[in-house]
């Protein structure tokens, strides 16, 4: 029960047979980190500086961000945190910004996300110069979103290291060495992976774009939710990719979409390779205390049993009546 969930919040989600799984927060205000912390949260693995914008009226200065930023890793002084850097447009169009998303024809193709950074540069180096000096104070990493190619990656790491050198030249203080990592949620990115993994120090799966744009179904329009699916076998292929990509080359991945906050999926995930989550503060104790019940061997029979099967419907069937075991 909810009770004692609560009181074995500091127990790490180790599997039975001692695998350690980290269990990271996703949020959208700073607040939200020490809901996580007091959930058991290992870190912070999804900011989503985006909202900082949502609802403002007027421009954000890099001290916005600098105190956004210094709040959430006062609650993780030690831990991973992981910030995302904007992710505007298609489902989040802030009022200030609308007149620049206007007459676009379909914004889930459209300007979104790290493109709209990379064409507003002054947005961007604003953003990344207060992560820098906020890193000064914990484990900040730094996560571009919607990556679709590799010169699109390695131009958004131009904007980081120059940004730096700017820093570097004002004699201000910040963190040289943050992590650089990117979210995996254009299947062109999921395809090549492994050529992906060989330029960041981390990948995080975005299963909403992913799945949306896999099964060519908007993630937020009611009329094609039944081709919307997290199971789909597809999916679960490209999933295994990533998983195997991020094995081979030597860098973490995480899964920080909504398939990792839904319990079903846990044992899945866990199964096909997956150490790293990062969950809605609700579900932490939940998903925790699932992982501790179960055995990587349980999984990998549920991960391998799932991938044998032709319908999402089957995979799903099949993954809510593993889950009684779990909970
Ligand atoms: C995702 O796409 O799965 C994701 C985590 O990012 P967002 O939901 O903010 O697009
Ligand atoms: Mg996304």
């Amino acid at each position: 029960n909810t009770a004692s969930l609560q009181a074995r919040t500091d127990v790490p989600a180790e599997t039975r047979d001692g695998t350690r799984i980290a269990v990271y927060g996703n949020i959208e205000f700073p607040d939200e980190a020490e809901h996580c912390r007091t959930r058991g949260a290992d870190g912070i693995g999804l900011y989503r500086t985006e909202f900082l914008y949502l609802g403002a009226t007027r421009e954000r200065s890099e001290e916005d961000h600098f105190e956004a930023y210094s709040k959430v890793i006062r609650n993780f002084p030690n831990q991973p945190v992981v910030i995302r850097t904007l992710d505007l447009g298609a489902d989040k169009v802030p009022g200030a910004l609308q007149e620049v998303f206007r007459d676009i024809t379909n914004p889930e193709l459209g300007l979104r996300s790290i493109r709209v950074s990379l064409e507003y540069l002054g947005l961007f180096r604003t953003q990344l110069r207060a992560i820098l000096r906020a890193a000064t104070e914990g484990d900040v990493r730094i996560m571009f979103p919607l990556i679709s190619s590799l010169a699109e990656l390695r131009q958004a790491k131009m904007v980081l290291a120059d940004v730096l050198e700017d820093l570097e030249e004002q004699g201000i203080p910040f963190r040289r060495d943050v992590p650089v990592g990117m979210m995996v949620e254009v299947p062109s990115v999921a395809l090549l992976a492994e050529e992906f993994a060989r330029e960041v120090d981390f990948f995080s799966v975005g299963t909403n774009d992913l799945i949306q744009y896999v099964l060519a179904a908007d993630r937020s329009d009611p009329s094609v939710a039944k081709y919307y699916n997290a199971a789909d076998p597809a999916i679960l292929l490209l999933l295994r990719r990533i998983f195997a990509a991020g094995a081979k080359v030597g860098i973490p991945v995480s899964v920080c979409g909504q398939m990792a906050s839904d319990p079903k999926f846990v044992p899945l995930l866990i199964g096909m390779g997956l150490r790293q989550l990062s969950v809605t503060p609700q579900s932490i104790p939940t998903i925790k205390e699932m992982i501790r019940n179960m055995t990587l061997a349980e999984a990998e029979d549920i991960a391998n049993r799932a991938s044998s099967m032709e319908l999402a419907r089957d995979v799903e069937f099949f993954l809510r009546g593993e889950l009684r075991r779990f909970l």
